[in-house]
C-alpha cells in the first residue's frame, strides 16, 4: 500500500491535470498575474454556484474574516461571539482589530456553536456573532439569526472549512453555509474542499453596500484609483490561483460527493467498536466532511495517534488548545459561561485522513488498526 496520507492533493491533481496546467499556462502567457480576468470570472461563477449575489476574493480565509470586521465599523473594545472551540483566525482577526473576542462553549455532537450559550454571552458591547462551520456542518443558523435579530447583531459565517454544505430550515427552505449572515469568509487554502495551489480566500454577501466597502477595504480603502476614502488593506486573490479554483469549482461537487461516501464507508467500519464515538450529523442536515473526527477517550488518544503513526497511518488533532487557553489571548477576552464541551473536546478529538481519492482498502486498513488497538 502507498503511503498514506491526511490529504491527497497530488492524486487529485493528476485526474484533472491538463486542464489545470492549460488554465495556469494561459495566466502565464498572459502575464495578467493580477486582477487578471480569471479572478473576475471565477468569483461570477462561485457567486451563482452558491446562489449569493456578491463574491469578493481576497487574499487567504484570515483576511477575510479581517475585512468582513473592518467593514461592519466597530469600535474598540466592541465584542464578537466566538466559538472556543476552533481555529484561531475569527478571535485573532477580532482582537487585531481591538475588538473582544468573547468564547461561548460548542455542542458536543456538531463542534458547532452551542446557540443556547448565545444568549447569555451577549452584553450592552456586543455587536457581532461569527459563526465557524466547522469540519464541514453548518452552524444552527435558523437559532443564530434569529438571536442576532433580536439583538441587532452582525452575522459573519467563517465557511473556511463548509464550502458546498447546504443548510435546511425548518421550512424546508435551503441555503449554501456562508450565504445566510450579512458576510460570509471562504479560504482556498491547499487542504480545504475547494483548495487553489497557495493561499486564496473571498469574502460573500447579499447586501449591496457591504459588498461595495469589502472590495474598497480589500483594495486599499480605494474606489478611485490612488483616492483612499478610508485605512484598508492590501488583499487580493492571484490571478493562477483564480484559474486553478474556476477548474476545480467545476468539480467541487464531485469532491464532496468523494468526501460523503469516505465518511460514510468509515462510519460503517467503525460501527462496531464501541471506544469511538462517530462524527455525527444533525437531523435534515449535510456535512461535506472537511474532516472526519472520531472522539475517542482522552485516556487512550495519546497511545492510539502512536499506535497509529507506528502502523503508517497519519492523524491529527483539531484542536488541541481551545481558544481560551491559547497564550496570545490571555486577559485579552471574554469568557461567557462554562466552556467544558470545548476543554473536554480538546482532550478527545482526533481526525482521520480524509479526502477526495482515500481508497476502500486504506479505510480498512485505518479502522482495522483502531480496533486492533482497543482490543489489546
Ligand atoms: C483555514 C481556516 C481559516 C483561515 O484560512 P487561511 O486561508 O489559512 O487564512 C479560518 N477559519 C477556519 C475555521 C479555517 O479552517
Amino acid at each position: 500500500m502507498r503511503q498514506m496520507q491526511m490529504v491527497d492533493l497530488v492524486g487529485q491533481y493528476n485526474l484533472i491535470r491538463e486542464e489545470i496546467d492549460n488554465a495556469i499556462t494561459n495566466v502565464v502567457r498572459s502575464a495578467a498575474y493580477i486582477n487578471g480576468a480569471p479572478v473576475k470570472q471565477f468569483a461570477t461563477n462561485l457567486a451563482q454556484y452558491l446562489g449569493v449575489k456578491h463574491v469578493i476574493p481576497c487574499g487567504n480565509g484570515t483576511d477575510a474574516l479581517q475585512i468582513a470586521l473592518m467593514v461592519l465599523d466597530l469600535q474598540p473594545g466592541d465584542e464578537v461571539i466566538v466559538p472556543a472551540f476552533t481555529y484561531i483566525a475569527p478571535a485573532e482577526a477580532a482582537l487585531l482589530l481591538g475588538l473582544k473576542p468573547v468564547f461561548v462553549d460548542v455542542d458536543a455532537h456538531t463542534f458547532n456553536i452551542d446557540v443556547s450559550k448565545i444568549e447569555s454571552a451577549i452584553s450592552p458591547k456586543t455587536k457581532a456573532i461569527i459563526a465557524v462551520h466547522l469540519f464541514g456542518q453548518s452552524c444552527d443558523m435558523e437559532a443564530i439569526l434569529a438571536v442576532a435579530n433580536q439583538h441587532n447583531l452582525y452575522v459573519i459565517e467563517d465557511n473556511a472549512q463548509s464550502i458546498g454544505c447546504e443548510y435546511c430550515s425548518s421550512d424546508g427552505r435551503k441555503a449554501k453555509t456562508g450565504t445566510m449572515g450579512h458576510i460570509g469568509c471562504l479560504s482556498f487554502f491547499p487542504s480545504k474542499n475547494l483548495g487553489c495551489f497557495g493561499d486564496g480566500g473571498a469574502m460573500l454577501t447579499n447586501d449591496d453596500e457591504l459588498a461595495n466597502r469589502l472590495k474598497m477595504i480589500a483594495n486599499h480603502g480605494q474606489e478611485k484609483k490612488y483616492y483612499h476614502e478610508v485605512v484598508g488593506v492590501n488583499s487580493r486573490l492571484d490571478t493562477i490561483q483564480a484559474a486553478v479554483l474556476d477548474v476545480k469549482l467545476k468539480h467541487l461537487d464531485h469532491y464532496v460527493e468523494s468526501r460523503r461516501k469516505a465518511a460514510q464507508r468509515y462510519n460503517e467500519l467503525l460501527q462496531d467498536c464501541e471506544s469511538v464515538v462517530c462524527p455525527k450529523v444533525s437531523d435534515g442536515q449535510q456535512h461535506v466532511f472537511h474532516q472526519y473526527t472520531l472522539q475517542v477517550p482522552a485516556e487512550s488518544r495519546d497511545a492510539l495517534v502512536k499506535h497509529l503513526s507506528e502502523v503508517g497511518v497519519p492523524t491529527m488533532i483539531y484542536y488541541p488548545l481551545p481558544l481560551h487557553y491559547q497564550n496570545a489571548f490571555r486577559g485579552k477576552c471574554r469568557l461567557s459561561s462554562s466552556l467544558a464541551v470545548s476543554e473536554h473536546l480538546s482532550k478527545t478529538v482526533l481526525s482521520l485522513p480524509m479526502h477526495t481519492e482515500l481508497t476502500l482498502e486504506e479505510q480498512i486498513f485505518v479502522c482495522d488498526e483502531i480496533k486492533r488497538f482497543f482490543i489489546i
